[in-house]
C-alpha cells in the first residue's frame, strides 16, 4: 500500500484521481496485515484500488466529475464498494471520469481531463485514456493502483481498458448490484473490474458481485467461482465471428489484430464460425436515444434543493435553472435535451419507444447467434487512444467510438476487453469477448487466451 500511495502522488499529472485517501488506505492496509496474521485473509486482502469516482463511499466525497455535486458527501456505501471492503481491498482514493460517466475520452469531467500514460512511438502527445472510466484505467495502467472498478454504460470499461492497456470486464447486468452507484442509464449500467490480468479480473469480479435485495435488477443466482473457470482448456468452444462488425473502412491494424485473435483462438483449438448480428448497424442510434432518455429522468433529481451545489435564483423555478445552467457541463446538458425530447409527448413512439424496439431487435440477433457460438470475438474500439481535443467538438465522432461495445450493452451481455496489440505507432488495442448471460465463466476462459 505505502508503494501504491508513492506512485499515486508520483503520477499526479496523470489527473487520474478526484480525491486521494492515502489515511484511509494505511488504515485499511493495517487491518489487513492483522487478518493475514490471523489466517483471515478475505480474496481482495490488502489490495489497493481505485474506485471510480461515481460509487457512493461512505464519508468520502463522491463527486460523479458534476460540478452539481460540490460537497456531497454520502452517508451510506454502495454495495459493490462495501463487498470489496468486506473482501480486504484498500482503497487509494476516488479515480477521475466523465462527467455523470457521459463520455469516451474523459474529456468531460469537470476536474479536468485525464492523461493516458501512454504515448506514440516518436513522440510525446498526451493522450486520452478513453472514457468514461479514464482515471480508472489510467491509474492501473500508471501502476498506482494494482486494481480499478468502472462502470460500463455503453462501453466505459472496455473501450478505456483497451486505450490504456489493460484489461476491463463488464458483467451480464444484473450480475452486481447497482445501489449507490450515481445512475445514469440504469436498464445499462454495470459495475466491473478493471485489472492488469484476466486472473484478477475474475478475482475482483469474485469480490463484487451477487445478489442485493437493495436492486430490484440484480438477479439471486449463485456466484460461480470464476477463477476455477480459468482452465486455459478451449478446445472444442465454438467462437463466433460477426460479419457485421467488419465494418467499411475499418483500419488496417484493427483487421489485422482481430485476425490475429482469430488465428489463437484457432491454435488453441476452438472452433471459429462466421455469424450474423444483422441489426448491429442500429445499436448507437438506439443507445444513444435509450440512454439519454434514462439520464433525463434519472439527473432530474439534481435540483439545488437534495444535493451538492445550489445557485439561489429570484424565485425556486429560477433557483433549479440556474443551479443546473451552472452545474451541469456541456455534454450532459447535450444529454438531457436529447433525453427529454425523446420522452416528451408526440415524440415518444417515434424516438423512445423505436429503440426499445431495436434494441430487443439486437438482443434477439444475440439470442440467435449463441445458438452456435459459445462466445464472440470482435475488437474492442475502432481505433487506439487518440489526441485531446480531437474528436470533443464532435460528438457524433466520439460516440462512433462504442460501435463494438453498445449491441452488447443493450442486450445485457457479459464483455472483457483484453489488451492484445500495439497499433502501428505504438499504443495498445483490445480484443473484446462476449458471452451469453451469466456466462462469464466462459468469456473469463476465452479471455485468457488472448493474454
Ligand atoms: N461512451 C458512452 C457514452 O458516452 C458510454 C459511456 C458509459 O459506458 N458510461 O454514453
Amino acid at each position: 500500500t505505502a508503494a501504491h500511495i508513492t506512485a499515486m502522488e508520483a503520477s499526479n499529472v496523470l489527473n487520474a484521481f478526484i480525491t486521494k485517501t492515502p489515511e484511509i488506505a494505511v488504515e485499511a492496509a493495517t487491518a489487513s496485515d492483522a487478518r493475514r496474521a490471523k489466517g483471515e485473509a478475505g480474496l481482495m486482502d490488502g489490495i489497493p484500488i481505485a474506485m471510480k469516482d461515481l460509487f457512493c463511499t461512505e464519508g468520502v466525497l463522491t463527486t460523479a466529475a458534476s460540478h452539481i455535486l460540490d460537497g456531497f458527501t454520502p452517508k451510506y456505501e454502495s454495495t459493490v464498494s462495501g463487498n470489496l471492503w468486506a473482501e480486504g481491498a484498500v482503497m487509494l482514493g476516488k479515480a477521475n471520469l466523465d462527467e455523470f460517466a457521459m463520455g469516451s475520452s474523459n474529456e468531460t469531467s469537470f476536474y479536468g481531463n485525464v492523461i493516458n500514460p501512454w504515448r506514440r512511438t516518436g513522440d510525446d502527445h498526451a493522450m486520452v485514456p478513453g472514457g468514461s472510466s479514464g482515471g480508472s484505467a489510467s491509474s492501473v495502467a500508471s501502476f498506482s493502483a494494482m486494481a480499478a472498478t468502472g462502470t460500463d454504460t455503453g462501453g466505459s470499461i472496455r473501450q478505456p481498458a483497451s486505450f490504456a492497456g489493460i484489461v476491463g470486464m463488464k458483467p451480464t447486468y444484473g450480475r452486481c448490484s447497482r445501489w449507490g452507484i450515481v445512475a445514469f442509464a440504469s436498464s445499462l449500467d454495470q459495475a466491473g473490474p478493471m485489472t492488469r490480468s484476466v486472473r484478477d479480473s475474475a478475482i475482483m469480479l469474485q469480490a463484487m458481485a451477487g445478489f442485493d435485495p437493495k436492486d430490484s435488477t440484480s438477479v439471486d443466482m449463485p456466484v460461480p467461482d470464476f477463477q476455477a473457470a480459468l482452465s486455459g482448456d478451449i478446445r472444442g468452444l465454438r467462437i463466433g465471428i460477426p460479419k457485421e462488425y467488419q465494418l467499411d473502412g475499418m483500419k488496417p491494424e484493427i483487421q489485422a489484430l482481430w485476425d490475429q485473435g482469430i488465428d489463437w483462438m484457432k491454435a488453441a483449438g476452438a472452433d471459429i464460425i462466421d455469424i450474423s448480428l444483422p441489426n448491429t448497424k442500429y445499436a448507437l442510434p438506439a443507445y444513444y436515444i435509450i440512454a439519454p432518455a434514462e439520464a433525463s429522468s434519472n439527473l432530474a433529481r439534481y435540483d439545488g434543493v437534495r444535493f451538492g451545489l445550489r445557485v439561489e435564483g429570484e424565485d425556486l423555478n429560477d433557483m433549479y435553472a440556474s443551479t443546473r445552467a451552472e452545474g451541469f457541463g456541456d455534454e450532459v446538458k447535450r444529454r438531457l435535451l436529447i433525453g427529454t425530447y425523446a420522452l416528451s409527448a408526440g415524440y415518444y413512439d417515434a424516438y423512445y419507444l423505436k429503440a426499445q424496439k431495436v434494441r430487443t431487435r439486437i438482443a434477439d440477433d444475440f439470442k440467435q447467434a449463441f445458438q452456435d457460438v459459445d462466445a464472440i470475438l470482435t475488437p474492442t474500439a475502432p481505433s487506439a487512444a487518440f489526441g485531446f481535443g480531437e474528436k470533443s467538438d464532435d460528438p457524433l465522432a466520439m460516440y462512433l467510438n462504442d460501435v463494438f461495445t453498445v449491441p452488447g450493452s443493450l442486450a445485457g451481455l457479459p464483455g472483457i476487453s483484453v489488451p492484445a496489440g500495439l497499433s502501428a505507432d505504438g499504443l495498445p488495442l483490445g480484443l473484446q469477448v462476449l458471452a451469453k448471460p451469466f456466462d462469464e465463466e466462459t468469456l473469463f476462459k476465452v479471455a485468457g487466451v488472448l493474454e
